[in-house]
């Protein structure tokens, strides 16, 4: 691979995540629009059983918004920091990638603004090499220990059969690509969560995650949205176990992110208090807040339509074709809903709990009321 890989921008490290939404609430004071999310297709080759954003699944779409609509509404976006381009699979067209994804890409490279996209890493390897200059992180999904796990997963919504050689395949040149991608220089981040299938197997799907070279293992708990809203839920106490256990057998030189964590310090339990006390502690871990409902907005890139996240229900609250973002970032503002999870702890860093999380394990806990207890 003969392309420039490395971003120039500087360096995202554990004390340098430009997606955690604190990092703008301190500067600021408030809570302002830094974040934009692209939802770019809804196709994908896969129909993994917790996608967030299953329901929403197309097999054709129409056209999208022109790439210069949409460069012009992120333009307005003053304090813009961080782009997230997401699907679907957005690399599932060559075409998508050439004359889409990557002109939004170098738009942010030349505003100096980091750019993350999500991606199963799945498709030929020149479509991920294109982007590869101008991306700060490939996000993946990396949920198994073997090409069983990822048959298990990757296709039980599928509708249909996929044998075992098809998904065997597929495994493969997604591991290949992380491997040769990651050689390259790329950032790649990969994503697992801790649900019931995966609880015991948290180590290995590590060990693998650190032997395709990747830079950062992100761990979120799986909460029931699109897909995963039936799937079986763990308790605060299995999370924790879990949590601990790959604590206890990480590699400690690869970066660690946790994610939409249920567990906050103004809570009482004393468990709970002793694992964020942990995570505080260790070397190369850090703990985000989550953007979503915070920082953040996304858009489809078909309907225009603007939503606080890409996979709550809070319906719409605009398009992009009549609104700017800025200005639906202060419809978000006075939604009630907003107002129920705005909260701030300077002492611990933290800004309240994920609207999903809340909505799982907090349903009637005013957080506005409640303060660290450290
Ligand atoms: S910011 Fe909110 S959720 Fe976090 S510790 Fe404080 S009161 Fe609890």
């Amino acid at each position: 691979m003969n392309t420039k890989l490395t971003s120039m921008l500087q360096a995202m490290s554990p004390e340098n995540d430009p997606w955690d939404p604190i990092r703008s609430l301190q500067r600021h004071g408030k809570h302002i629009l830094t974040s934009v999310e692209l939802t770019v297709t809804n196709l994908c080759n896969m129909r993994c059983e917790h996608c967030a954003v299953g329901d929403s699944l197309t097999m054709k779409e129409g056209p999208r918004i022109p790439v210069a609509t949409i460069l012009q509404r992120l333009d307005q976006v003053e304090h813009l920091e961080t782009i997230s381009i997401t699907g679907g699979e957005p690399s599932y067209h060559e075409q998508s990638v050439r004359d889409y994804i990557v002109p939004v890409l170098k738009y942010a490279r030349e505003r100096g603004i980091h750019t993350q996209l999500n991606s199963n890493l799945t498709m030929p390897i020149a479509r991920y090499e294109m982007m590869a200059p101008y991306l700060d992180v490939m996000h993946i999904s990396f949920n198994y220990t073997s090409a069983q796990d990822f048959h298990r997963v990757g296709f039980v919504r599928a509708g249909r059969q996929v044998s075992d050689k098809a998904a065997g395949k597929l495994y493969e040149t997604m591991v290949e690509n992380t491997i040769a991608l990651s050689r390259g220089g790329m950032f790649i981040s990969a994503e697992s969560m801790i649900n019931y299938l995966t609880l015991d197997k948290l180590a290995d799907i590590h060990r693998l995650i650190v032997e395709m070279g990747c830079q950062r293992h992100e761990v979120h708990p799986m909460y029931p949205s699109s897909f995963a809203a039936n799937l079986p839920r763990l308790s605060l106490d299995q999370y924790s176990y879990a949590i601990h256990r790959l604590l206890d057998s990480r590699d400690r030189d690869l970066w660690m992110l946790f994610g939409t964590l249920p567990y906050y310090a103004c809570n009482t339990d004393e468990a709970g208090q002793r694992l964020l006390q942990r995570l505080r502690m260790e070397p190369n871990v850090t703990v985000r807040n989550d953007p979503d409902g915070r920082n953040r907005l996304n858009v489809n890139l078909f309907t225009g339509d603007v939503y606080v996240t890409d996979f709550s229900d809070v319906p719409s609250l605009g398009n992009i074709h009549t609104d700017k973002f800025q200005e639906v970032f202060e419809r978000w503002e006075a939604h009630p809903l907003h107002a129920s999870v705005n909260c701030y702890c300077p002492a611990v860093s933290c800004c309240g709990p994920n609207l999903l999380v809340a909505d799982s394990y907090y349903k009637g806990v005013d957080f506005t009321t409640r303060a660290a207890l450290i």
